[in-house]
């Protein structure tokens, strides 16, 4: 399975972090081995300073696909859920500035802590909550309306380049209020259509 991730696909997300504003998804991806399930602890990496947490919708694939239209991929899901994509914006913000790519600063080990994921039944994916909380104050509290490319466009999108397998997963991109983490922190995600998930930082 593979982890597709979504970048800027929230303006008020963009703008805070001063990026222009897409005019198609912004797509990168990270090996499986970055997943970090509840319970076990986020590392710290070594290498960099400030490492940022973005809560995130995440979309599980059901069955493998391709090419579908944005109308037809809502049968394909199997599950959605909660999770991080961990950022170290330090790190990124040098590759940036190079235009080099993001993967020393996105998908380090244990960079995507995925949460409660549940059966997707038909829920509305275009008005799902998600945010989160370090230690118990909130950062984020957004919603999918607030997308640039709604979930069901994103994941066509991603079917015209890549077939899809069955378990591959989508972070769907994060809504306003990035910020750092610290050892000794704890960070919930939430989602009141969902659940939450939590981690503490080592
Ligand atoms: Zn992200």
């Amino acid at each position: 399975m593979r982890i597709f991730c979504i970048g800027r696909n929230y303006a008020a997300h963009a703008a805070e972090l001063g990026n222009e504003i897409p005019s198609e998804p912004v797509v990168f991806i990270k090996p499986s081995t970055c997943l970090v399930d509840e319970g076990r602890k986020i590392i710290f990496p070594s290498y960099g300073e400030d490492l940022h947490h973005e809560a995130e919708i995440v979309v599980e694939i059901g069955e493998a696909c391709s090419n579908l239209s944005k109308d037809e991929v809502s049968g394909f899901i199997s599950r959605i859920g909660i999770g991080l994509d961990l950022t170290l914006r330090d790190v990124q913000a040098k590759l940036k500035e190079k235009g080099l790519p993001w993967e020393k600063a996105k998908a380090f080990d244990q960079s995507s802590p995925l949460g409660k994921m549940i059966d997707y039944t038909g829920q509305e994916l275009e008005n799902l909550n998600i945010g989160c909380r370090v230690n118990g104050a909130e950062r984020q509290n957004g919603s999918t309306s607030l997308m640039l490319f709604p979930i069901t466009q994103i994941i066509s999108y991603l079917n015209f380049i890549w077939k899809l397998e069955k378990g591959d997963l989508i972070y769907t991109g994060t809504p306003k209020g990035v910020g750092p983490l610290k050892k000794g922190d704890t960070i919930e995600v939430f989602s009141k259509d969902i659940g939450s998930s939590s981690w503490s930082v080592k």
